[in-house]
């Protein structure tokens, strides 16, 4: 793997850095407000500039409205995002894995007609797969679609399903065989939100000011075009799209930015003067750093060509350590202070909770590395 940048990454990160930085002066970067109608609205006209520069979707083939670009350049403008608290909002789903999922499994007519409104920035994707009795076990999902014609007939519930409040569409996961199919009956819907019988409810969560939701489907009636991919073969397409979810967002990159900020905090109270706090900064830094040189590893594989390798495992886990390490250590050099709803510390922990959890958790993350990087016995 080859460790430098290229002259044009770098001339593209300067280019976009600047961009943003006038782009984003007036916006608020509190992290919070996630999923907020201000967030939101600001997300759509955003993109929509940075899509007419060519930026949102660059990774993409030029005929989906994409830059023909390769996946280091997607990943340089995933670090700027972070870097500055994601001003994409919702947007990077749509970007990350549901338009690479069209693209991949998707007839044509879903790509010209699904493509270029996300390519835009005019649309915005959530993804419909945890229930209530299915997360980390999402192969015991119940949410049933039944061929009826031309049509599917979805009933069901999902639950967590961030921005649903604010997405035009779902990328749905549903039954089509029966239970005792497992992971053999399962198929991808592209569904509209605005389908009669589909209905978002806000519900709260203790990350931050998340935008989770529920959603009920009850005889939700969709086109049988809805279909992504072939009846019963969703599981395969799930196992991809989570392999770029896991990697989709430098985390490592927004955590180094919390750093940074309270390093300028102890700075001015003197603190940093402390070798045992010294030795804390040292230690947050590395693993900032070592989740980044993983994804890249994992990037370098996608700019390859190749296939998603469990080394995807590896980097998502070192990612949710980068932000555990920031936030305890917010928790330790601030105090109580850093518990204050909407602080720096409280935002960076509460980060790091949703970290270890979305995407498959910290745990399960573990056991596939265990298995499959160290091939250790499952008991
Ligand atoms: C910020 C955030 C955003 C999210 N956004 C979405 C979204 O947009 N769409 C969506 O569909 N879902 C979303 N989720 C839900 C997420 O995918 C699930 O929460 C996750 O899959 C875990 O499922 P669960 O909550 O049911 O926990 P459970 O599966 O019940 O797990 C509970 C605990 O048990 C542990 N555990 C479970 N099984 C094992 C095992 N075999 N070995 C070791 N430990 C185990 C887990 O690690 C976890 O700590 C989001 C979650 C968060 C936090």
């Amino acid at each position: 793997m080859e460790f430098a940048w290229d002259q044009a990454d770098v001339a593209f990160r300067r280019e976009l850095g600047d961009f943003l930085d006038r782009e984003l002066a007036e916006w608020d970067r509190s992290e919070t407000g996630l999923g907020s109608a201000v967030y939101s609205e600001f997300s759509r006209g955003f993109v929509g500039r940075l899509a007419e520069k060519g930026w949102l979707t660059p990774h993409w083939p030029r005929e989906y409205g994409g830059g023909g670009q390769g996946a280091w350049q997607h990943f340089v403008l995933g670090e700027e995002m972070w870097r500055r608290g994601e001003p994409r909002g919702p947007q990077y789903m749509n970007v990350n894995w549901v338009g690479p999922a069209i693209i991949k499994y998707g007839t044509e007519d879903q790509r010209r007609k699904l493509l270029p409104p996300i390519a835009r920035g005019e649309v915005f994707w959530c993804q419909g797969f945890s229930e209530p009795e299915a997360g980390t076990d999402l192969a015991a999902l119940r949410t049933k679609a039944v061929r009826d014609g031309d049509s599917y007939v979805l009933n069901g519930q999902k639950i967590w399903t961030s921005y649903a409040n604010v997405a035009d569409y779902c990328f749905l996961l549903a039954r089509t065989g029966s239970a005792a199919d497992g992971r053999d009956g399962i198929s991808v819907f592209l569904l509209p939100l605005n389908t009669p019988g589909a209905q978002v409810r806000r519900i709260p969560g203790f990350v931050g000011d998340h935008s989770f939701n529920e959603l009920f489907l009850t005889d939700a009636r969709i086109p049988a075009d809805c279909l992504l991919g072939e009846e019963n073969k969703g599981w395969e397409i799930v196992r991809r799209t989570l392999a770029y979810e896991r990697v989709g967002a430098p985390r490592y990159a927004r955590a180094a930015l919390v750093l940074d900020r309270l390093a300028a905090e102890v700075r001015t109270s003197g603190r940093l003067a402390d070798p045992g706090i010294q030795e804390q900064f040292g230690r947050a830094r590395a693993a900032c750093e070592a989740a980044r040189v993983l994804v890249y590893r994992v990037i370098d594989e996608r700019a390859k060509a190749k296939e998603p390798s469990p080394m995807a495992y590896q980097a998502r886990a070192a990612m949710v350590q980068a932000e555990r390490a920031v936030g305890d250590l917010a928790l330790d050099v601030l105090g109580s202070e850093a518990l204050v709803e909407g602080a720096l510390g409280d935002a960076q922990f509460r980060n790091s909770l949703g970290a270890g959890i979305a995407a498959g958790s910290y745990e399960v993350q573990l056991n596939l590395i265990s298995r499959l990087i160290l091939e250790l016995p499952k008991d």
